[in-house]
């Protein structure tokens, strides 16, 4: 990690970076910040970030997993992945704001316009679902390559097993993750 990314890094997390440690298993060097939230690959600065949180909430297998689906995000081609999450981010923006302005022209009674707000939110919805989708699916595939398909499914359903989501999250990983039975079928685990 050098500087630049750091320093990037420390705005992004809004100073909350604990350290960096090197992890063996993926050869690379990666950032801990302070306090909870999830494992991610950051886009456009290309580190791994992981909360504090997650080792103490899970077992080394699970956190091994994570390690390895971020690296999966991260081992795909540096300018497609920033060009795709940048499709990912602008789509969002436009549909949040989509859907927003389609609540304020039914205040307003202009129901036309309205409908084609609505239509915006929808498809843009649907491009960044899409998008997310596909990246998420590159790095699962990583992560099955490298834990072995059987390892993988047992450390997939002890996860879900033991967490449950509260309603905003479960929604938000669906547009942005496909589901687990998906995962099956693609990667055709029995
Ligand atoms: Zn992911």
């Amino acid at each position: 990690m050098n500087r630049i990314q750091l320093f990037l890094l420390k705005l992004y997390t809004f100073g909350k970076i604990k350290e960096t440690r090197y992890i063996k298993e993926i050869d690379e060097e990666i950032a801990i910040k302070k306090g909870r939230g999830y494992p991610q690959a950051v886009p456009f600065i290309n580190v791994i970030l992981f909360p504090e949180s997650i080792f103490k909430d899970y077992d080394k297998e699970t956190i091994r997993y994570f390690y390895f689906h971020e690296k999966g995000h991260k081992n795909k081609n540096y300018l497609i992945s920033s060009i795709l999450c940048l499709i990912a981010i602008l789509s969002a923006i436009i549909s949040t704001s989509a859907f927003f302005s389609s609540i304020l022209l039914l205040v307003l009674s202009k129901y036309l316009l309205m409908g084609i707000c609505l239509i915006y939110f929808l498809v843009f919805l649907l491009i960044f679902s899409g998008t997310s989708w596909y990246l998420e699916i590159v790095a699962e595939r990583y992560a099955i390559q490298r834990l072995g398909k059987q390892k993988y499914k047992q450390i997939k359903e002890r996860k879900r097993k033991k967490y449950n989501l509260g309603i905003f999250d479960s929604v938000m990983g669906r547009i942005t993750h496909p589901p687990y039975w998906m995962y099956k079928k693609i990667f055709k685990i029995s």
